[in-house]
């Protein structure tokens, strides 16, 4: 066991967001543990290369949670960082989703962050630690055409505030994170291949936010992570309760379309 080795969890960490975190992490220092529930050969190598453990872990499954989390404190005594990932999208009317679609949405974006967190705390009372949440601009403001989505991101925004008051005492920082229109992920890759018009969809995702449009393009994966990294590291000490809206000004409400005179 090596008690110098700084230890962070990344569910959802083999694709998109997840993995460009787990990677930054590792290169950053940390020895990181991988949980998903897929991998593909690419991402197996690229973390070969870093030393970052994958395992399969469905953090629907409190014994997958389990597993993963008692893997990371057993290598290193310790867990400092969690990084609760794992998402998956819902766009359908409240009208038409089915109890189990419920139940998946919000297992997912929402429950495994309780069953991570009530294994990884104790691991990190009474020193500290960092937890780091990725919610979503949809948690800051719900949207009509993804509701469960968008309740599931604010309600993991409400256990990110509620878990930095109750757990300050052990110098553990709850944060979160809410981005915008991530490009290079498995979830809007899946969004624009599913639209209509791919290359049109894709567009108005960029003039959704502001400095996306303006910039032409989206936002990155690496730019998440990198605020993830800080939000663990030594110069946040003093930020916990936060959502930190990573959205190019999308969160403002500023419609994109009106022009500068009005
Ligand atoms: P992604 O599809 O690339 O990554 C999501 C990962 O979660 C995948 O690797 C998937 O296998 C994994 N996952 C899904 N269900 C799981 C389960 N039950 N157990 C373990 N792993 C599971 O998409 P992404 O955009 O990188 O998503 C990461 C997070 O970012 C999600 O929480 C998502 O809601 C959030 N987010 C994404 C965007 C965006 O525009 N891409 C915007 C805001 C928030």
């Amino acid at each position: 066991m090596d008690n110098n080795l700084k230890s962070a969890i990344v569910t959802g960490g083999a694709s998109g967001i997840g993995k460009a975190t787990a990677m930054m992490l590792a290169e950053r220092g940390y020895h990181v543990w991988a949980g998903d529930i897929q991998i593909t050969d690419a991402t197996q190598s690229d973390f070969a290369e870093r030393d970052i453990q994958f395992r399969h872990c469905d953090v629907r499954n409190e014994q997958h949670v389990i597993g993963l989390i008692s893997s990371a404190a057993t290598a290193t005594g310790r867990i400092d960082l969690l990084v609760n990932n794992a998402g998956v999208g819902m766009v359908k009317a409240i009208t038409d989703v089915a109890s189990d679609e419920w139940d998946l949405c919000l297992d997912t974006n929402l429950k495994a962050a309780f069953l991570t967190c009530k294994y990884t705390i104790p691991y990190m009372a009474p020193d500290g630690g960092s937890i780091v949440n990725i919610a979503s601009n949809a948690g800051l403001l719900p949207r009509a055409h993804d509701p469960v989505y968008s309740i599931s991101k604010a309600a993991l925004i409400a256990l990110t505030k509620s878990l930095a008051l109750c757990h300050s005492v052990d110098k553990i920082r709850v944060n979160c994170v809410c981005p915008g229109p991530v490009g290079d992920t498995g979830m809007i890759n899946a969004d624009i291949a599913a639209a209509t018009d791919p290359a049109a969809f894709r567009e108005s995702l960029i003039n959704a936010s502001p400095l996306a449009r303006a910039s032409q393009r989206m936002i990155s994966p690496r730019e998440v992570a990198t605020t993830v990294v800080y939000l663990a590291s030594e110069d946040s000490q003093m930020i916990t309760g936060t959502a930190v809206a990573i959205d190019g000004g999308k969160s403002l409400g500023v419609p994109p379309d009106v022009p500068a005179e009005q």
